[in-house]
């Protein structure tokens, strides 16, 4: 039996990576369901033979590029911790500026009792944006929809686990199966990757779900096919609010305006990148 100490130097070397000295704590703890902190000080324990073993398969699948996520089934979004696996795309830090961005739109002050806000996340995966919304926001109504059965039942076991008891779920292609002119507020991280984008031979993305990422040549059919169709949900005055690619901006602008939305704009993200654009149906 080895101590956790040679384990951990073993795993380095395996992992090769700027991060494989993080990478090799979280997946050793995963394995023996300790904290990372447990570690340090249990450094010359010994590990069972099962454990070891099953902490060098981890550690294959992650050398050969599994993402960290999937390996350990979940990933931190918004201070929230979520199930993901394959059949959602993993999480990203660039999402929570559109959190941001949707929460301003969502003043507490603004929503009596009798009249929450209805908002809807399209194409919600494991429920990240949707989840954190509801967080944030308990008076609200959040519909969490997506076309993909598998994902809406991780983003329901999330919303369980977190205890978010008021969001919905309905399974549908965008808002195909919503009524007309029942939100306030629709958010949206569609794919927005060009077929040909270098990015999805690299990294994580080459394990997450292409229906996620891609989206058509230029990258923006998904981002066309919600501007066409969601505005019809949305009450006048409501918001629709995209992620899109940095390069996106001026184009995703040119569908709102053109769909006859009104206060266009784009809003950077962390790296100062356009990141999300919104409009709003104008008021009759
Ligand atoms: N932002 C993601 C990436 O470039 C893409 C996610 C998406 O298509 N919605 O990795």
């Amino acid at each position: 039996m080895s101590e956790l100490r040679s384990l951990l130097r073993a795993a380095r070397e395996m992992l090769a990576t700027d991060s494989a000295a993080l990478e090799a704590e979280v997946l050793l703890g995963e394995v023996l369901q300790r904290p990372r902190s447990w570690l340090y000080a249990h450094d010359r324990d010994t590990v069972t033979p099962g454990r070891q073993q099953r902490f060098f398969d981890l550690l294959r699948r992650r050398a050969e590029g599994e993402p960290l996520a999937y390996l350990l089934g979940q990933r931190e979004f918004w201070s929230l911790t979520l199930q993901v696996s394959p059949d959602t795309l993993i999480p990203r830090p660039d999402t929570e500026r559109l959190v941001e961005l949707a929460l301003q739109h969502m003043p507490p002050e603004h929503m009596p009792p009798e009249r929450p806000l209805q908002v809807v996340d399209l194409g919600t995966g494991s429920g990240a944006i949707a989840l954190a919304l509801a967080h944030e926001r308990p008076q609200a109504h959040v519909l969490a929809v997506d076309r993909s059965l598998a994902a809406l039942q991780i983003a329901q076991v999330n919303a369980q686990h977190l205890g978010l008891q008021r969001v919905g779920f309905v399974q549908s292609d965008w808002s195909e199966a919503l009524g007309d002119a029942s939100c306030d507020l629709i958010v949206s991280n569609p794919p927005y990757l060009r077929l040909e984008d270098p990015h999805l031979q690299q990294g994580d993305l080459r394990y997450e779900p292409s229906v996620a990422l891609l989206a058509g040549a230029d990258g923006l059919d998904a981002i066309r096919h919600i501007v066409s169709t969601a505005p019809a949900c949305l009450h006048p005055g409501g918001w629709l609010l995209l992620e899109h690619g940095f390069e996106q901006g001026a184009a995703v602008r040119q569908l709102l305006h053109d769909r006859g939305l009104s206060e266009v704009t784009t809003e950077l993200d962390i790296e100062h990148r356009e990141r999300v654009s919104l409009g709003r149906v104008p008021e009759k």
